[in-house]
């Protein structure tokens, strides 16, 4: 079965996954709709076919030790003021 594999960057102190590509790892199966090597490449009606791709596998490609930049924010906010909107120009 094929399968994508996710290339990202793993922050390790929060565990998040931040995908930057995506690719198939074509298994090269003949029976596989997903495959390159499928004999089937128009109207597959073989039930022997497989239809589904396998789940995704997470390839870290860095491994950065700190938290990811959005989880850095949450905390950042926490201690700004909120934001306020202007008022003074309106079309
Ligand atoms: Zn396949
Ligand atoms: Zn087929
Ligand atoms: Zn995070």
């Amino acid at each position: 079965m094929c399968h994508n594999i996710i290339d990202g960057r793993y922050h390790r102190e929060c565990g998040h996954f931040y995908a930057m590509a995506t690719r198939k790892q074509d298994c090269l199966k003949d029976n596989c709709l997903f495959s390159t090597r499928h004999e089937h490449p128009t109207g597959c009606r073989s039930p022997s076919c497989i239809r589904v791709m396998s789940l995704p596998v997470r390839n870290p490609i860095r491994i950065s030790p700190t938290k990811c930049s959005a989880c850095r924010d949450i905390f950042g906010r926490i201690t700004q003021p909120p934001t306020f909107e202007r008022n003074g120009q309106s079309n």
